[in-house]
């Protein structure tokens, strides 16, 4: 059967999934969502069992994108997860700690979870510019404050038909983050320093989306834009399937029987990965709850509890910087799924883009505490956790992990629910060793690299290759603008 996906504004056609995944948002600014969700029954998940992490995703990503060849699936999926990308045969270990799992996104390339997508999301959208008789080129422009940068320039370089490229905030990345770019290798790669914060980068990326002269300018020179965010569906799919995996690989060891409920714990910011983990469990996965880990910054949290959606507040730098986000995208889609009442989701948009807020209601959040659950750690909660965790179980949890098992075990303490736990881990902690260092109680001065080793030291763990190798990489890219010329460079590359 064929699926369509729709707007989640209901004012714009629907499409089939390649279209969904070129456009990545909607033409009336929804997010696009499917019309029916596709049904994994107990078979289905014990069918998973015995296979690899590749060919559980391409069993997942068939149900979805009907309008995709088997073969197809299957080439994108291989060049994502296979050929020695990600540094665990596994691509999605779980692994015991105390008496919780975890589940470590963070094989991949870039030592963080945006690769599970990131590294399929180019190989469909090349696929999809096959299927559609695109001629264009697509131009995938990003605006980055450190981790998908790199996620994604490492999963668009070489892909045939695209370019990439990069703004990051000049001085406002991490040395490693900055590092991690500048030494990207490809033919259609560029990164750009934008004297400014991030606001000015992306503030200059929105620009350039909303420019139709530019756009015509680049069509003349045979490129088309793109967005590689997470509000693209192409981006949130591969994500469904470490849920299933994750499942599947704990019936395999005994931890659970297929069919018993298990829980999950995520650590959160656009509300991309544990959204997600919400498909899976209307697929029929046997989730319980979907617990939403925040930071101090923690909208969601507040949200999740009152049904009141308040983006003016004090916005914190924390330890957790990737989840330092105060408009969650993806929660839009959530809304839609609670009510499918499209005119309904567009009132509460158009309020949060004028007002910054808006009020979904008590009734509204009590359909969503049906499948979720929310709390919030601050830095000083998480270091204490990460300390714990370690000299407990001896496993060193990143920053954005041990946000998320401290609401785990709040989660636990709180509602007596005993059901087996998954804390969701999207980051190697050598990706932020300077944080975790610190709250080792260990000295967290020095550059990238000092640190690097005396985080192996103290965990006995080895780096991962993709942070170490850069010690003797060379820097390809020092280029740097003023926001007011971010187009030339846009045009001066989509002629290259
Ligand atoms: C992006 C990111 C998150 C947040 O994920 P969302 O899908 O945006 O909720 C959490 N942790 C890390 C390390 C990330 O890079």
């Amino acid at each position: 059967m064929e699926m369509k996906y729709v707007s989640t504004r209901g004012k714009a056609e629907a499409v089939e999934a390649a279209q969904a995944v070129l456009q990545g948002i909607a033409g009336d600014g929804g997010l696009f969502v499917p019309t029916e969700i596709p049904k994994a029954d107990a078979e289905f998940v014990q069918s998973l069992t015995e296979l690899s992490y590749a060919d559980r995703a391409k069993k997942i990503l068939g149900l979805f994108l009907t309008d995709y060849t088997d073969e197809e699936i299957a080439r994108c999926v291989e060049s994502a997860y296979g050929g020695g990308k990600f540094d665990d045969a596994a691509v999605a270990p779980v692994k015991s700690v105390g008496d919780l799992s975890v589940l470590e996104l963070w094989h991949g390339p870039t030592s963080a979870f945006k690769d599970m997508a990131l590294q399929l999301l180019p190989r469909l959208l090349s696929e999809a510019l096959k299927k559609t008789g695109e001629t264009k080129e697509t131009l995938i422009l990003v605006a980055t404050s450190g981790d998908t940068g790199k996620a994604a320039l490492a999963g668009f370089a070489d892909v045939p038909q695209t370019k990439i490229m990069v703004f990051y905030p000049d001085g406002g990345v991490s040395d490693m983050q900055r590092l991690q770019m500048a030494t990207q290798a490809g033919k259609n790669v560029s990164v750009v320093a934008v004297k400014g914060n991030f606001d000015d980068a992306q503030g200059g990326v929105k620009e350039i989306f909303g420019d139709e002269a530019f756009a015509k300018k680049l069509a003349e020179a045979g490129v088309r834009l793109s967005s590689a965010n997470s509000i693209n569906w192409g981006r949130l799919v591969p994500q469904i399937v470490y849920y299933f995996s994750a499942y599947a690989d704990l019936v395999k060891a005994g931890t659970i029987k297929n069919g018993d409920p298990l829980n999950f714990t995520v650590p959160t910011g656009n509300f991309g990965n544990i959204l997600a983990g919400f498909y899976a469990r209307q697929m029929g996965l046997p989730v319980g709850k979907l617990v939403c880990a925040s930071n101090q910054n923690n909208v969601l949290t507040d949200f999740l509890q009152t049904g009141y959606y308040d983006k003016n507040r004090d916005f914190y730098k924390t330890i957790s910087p990737s989840m330092d986000i105060l408009v969650s995208s993806n929660v839009e889609r959530m809304l839609y799924h609670m009510t499918g009442d499209p005119s309904g989701v567009r009132g509460w948009m158009e309020a949060l883009a004028t007002e910054g807020r808006y009020d979904a209601g008590v009734g509204m959040i009590q359909r969503f505490q049906n499948y979720f659950w929310a709390g919030w750690a601050d830095d000083e909660k998480t270091k204490a956790t990460i300390r714990e965790v370690y000299e407990a179980e001896h496993y060193v949890l990143d920053t954005h992990t041990a946000v998320a098992w401290t609401v785990a075990n709040e989660y636990r303490r709180r509602t007596h629910d005993e059901r087996p736990m998954v804390v969701v881990s999207t980051a190697s902690p050598y990706k932020f060793s300077g944080s975790v260092l610190e709250a080792l109680g260990e000295d967290a001065t020095g550059d990238p690299f000092v640190l690097l080793e005396r985080l192996e030291s103290k965990s006995g763990t080895t780096a991962p290759k993709g942070l170490a190798s850069m010690r003797d990489a060379q820097a390809i890219h020092d280029t740097n603008c003023d926001k007011a010329a971010m187009r030339d460079e846009v045009l001066a590359f989509a002629k290259r």
